[in-house]
């Protein structure tokens, strides 16, 4: 698999081509937050900050135009002749999934229905009836009007919800997610959005200063999962992962893929929940 998941091709702003392990394919990333903004400061975060965002806002006349560019490009057979892509030219020809991700969390934006509604315009244009529309979101956002408008919009048009929650306790959200939102606050959307639709909870497991997240901790995790469940929200999977590049914190290092089993294990035992492991 290819594995340079750079933001930045050709002179687009707003997307991106990524061939994804979890797509299983081409994924076409929209960047709703080319300025870089955030309400997380995870540890892990790959996001380089120290370069300036390349846009403020939200064009979404230009995402249009270059979400048509690039998924035209890539049916043609463009991304195919592509040294970047040279492993892989038979998996660039179909696009697996439209994904809202990118340089900050795109649920900050206050036109994220608009842009929904462009992915919807284009997936429709081209006819790609089984790509499916997925947001990557930390989740802080879930509970505002316009994002609920547009993820109403996205569970029509093949929506899937991946949904980061990396802790059971918020002294150890604050260590690992560094955010001033409170984990309640998380709780409380990841539990409303899973009572309405399906959602994918996205969970990165680290080491801090060399430790495995504690089992009183990863007790605590599993019972933020039963209580999501229990209150009638349905996850349908658990995305377990760990690190994969260098960090910006030296003492927030990657398990080891024996490590990070045990932990998916625990959950399994703990939730009943299916978990898939990525290392
Ligand atoms: S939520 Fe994502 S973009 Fe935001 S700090 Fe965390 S890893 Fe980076």
């Amino acid at each position: 698999m290819v594995q340079d998941h750079s933001r930045v091709f050709q002179d687009l702003i707003l997307v991106y081509p990524v061939i994804s392990r979890r797509s299983q394919g081409l994924s076409i990333g929209i960047n709703l937050n080319p300025d870089k903004r955030c309400n997380f400061d995870c540890v892990y975060c790959e996001v380089d900050r120290r370069t300036p965002g390349r846009a403020s806002v939200v064009d979404v006349d230009l995402l249009r135009e270059e979400l048509r560019w690039l998924v035209r490009f890539s049916l043609e057979g463009g991304l195919a002749q592509l040294p970047k892509f040279c492993e892989v030219p038979e998996l660039t020809r179909v696009v697996r999934d439209l994904a809202f991700s990118g340089d900050g969390e795109p649920t900050m934006i206050p036109n994220f229905s608009a842009c929904v509604q462009v992915a919807v315009d284009v997936k429709r244009e081209f006819h790609l009836e089984a790509a499916k529309l997925v947001l990557i979101t930390d989740s802080a956002g879930l509970d505002k009007a316009d994002v609920r408008a547009g993820l109403e919009l996205m569970a029509q048009n093949q929506g899937e919800f991946w949904c980061k929650l990396d802790a059971g306790t918020e002294p150890y959200f604050r260590t690992v997610n560094r955010s001033f939102i409170r984990l309640e606050r998380i709780l409380k959307n990841l539990t409303q959005t899973a009572q309405r639709w399906p959602i994918i909870v996205q969970s990165l497991f680290l080491k801090v200063q060399g430790e495995v997240m504690s089992p009183a901790e990863l007790e605590a995790y599993c019972g933020r999962l039963r209580d999501i469940v229990a209150a009638g929200g349905t996850i349908r999977e658990v995305h377990a992962y760990t690190i994969a590049r260098p960090t910006p914190e030296p003492w927030a290092t990657k398990l080891s893929r024996v490590e990070l089993e045990q932990i998916a294990t625990t959950i399994r035992a703990q939730t009943e929940l299916p978990v898939r492991v990525f290392d």
